[in-house]
């Protein structure tokens, strides 16, 4: 090439008419590109292969940067006083969320694990116009928040469909559906998000079965 452009090293900038021997020399000519998966490894022939991965944490190495200023050594073996390597870590709780989501979710929405879920428990009133449906709910609501479970009761004055949809989209572990059939039997149902499991129960073993439901879930 003769009189080519080139990058200046500069924001916004460029240099034109450059030429190799006057203006700069070229050590070493190369096919450069990006790695690819089932590229040859130069070293040992094997096959480079490339996976997504989520950066959940770090890890620095700080070397004596900051035991130098801080004066923090220690005597090694000879009892001669050495600088300390150190050497931190961190978790970055924004992307573990996302990392945990994207491990555990299907069509229709997040499953989240029980270690991590924001509420373990999900009530669903089917219908707000219906004081029996409104008085269970929160009655079970109280119930269970009482005995240290994170509840989340869904108490907008929409269609079950709605309800349903939303509850498995934001994927909270289990769901207790309280609607008017049921109730006149004193049932209510539970769903575990995880694997569509349903059961119909009486209103008063809700906890129990919710214990439980919870243990399980919990490994
Ligand atoms: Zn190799």
């Amino acid at each position: 090439m003769k009189n080519f452009v080139t990058g200046a090293n500069l924001k916004d900038a460029h240099c034109i008419n450059a030429n190799t021997g006057r203006d700069f020399n070229i050590d070493v000519y190369g096919d450069i590109r990006m790695a690819k998966d089932g590229d040859i490894c130069p070293k040992c022939n094997g096959a480079l292969r490339i996976y997504r991965g989520i950066e959940v944490g770090h890890v620095f190495k700080l070397g004596t940067k900051y035991s130098k200023s801080l004066k923090a050594v220690y005597l090694d073996d000879n009892g001669k006083e050495k600088f300390m390597v150190m050497g931190c870590y961190g978790i970055g709780v924004g992307r573990t969320v996302a990392a945990s989501i994207e491990q555990n979710h299907d069509d229709n929405g997040i499953i989240w694990p029980v270690p991590i879920a924001p509420f373990q428990i999900m009530i669903l009133p089917l219908n707000m116009k219906n004081s029996d449906v409104v008085k269970n709910s929160e009655d079970v609501y109280h119930m269970l928040i009482v005995s240290g479970i994170e509840v989340l009761l869904d108490d907008r004055d929409e269609r079950p469909g709605i309800k349903f949809k939303d509850a498995d989209l934001i994927g909270i572990p289990i769901q207790i559906i309280v609607g008017e059939k049921n109730l006149k039997e004193g049932k209510a149902e539970i769903k575990v998000r995880k694997d569509g499991r349903r059961v119909i129960i009486p209103v008063s073993d809700i906890k129990n079965e919710v214990v439980g439901l919870i243990k399980e879930l919990m490994i």
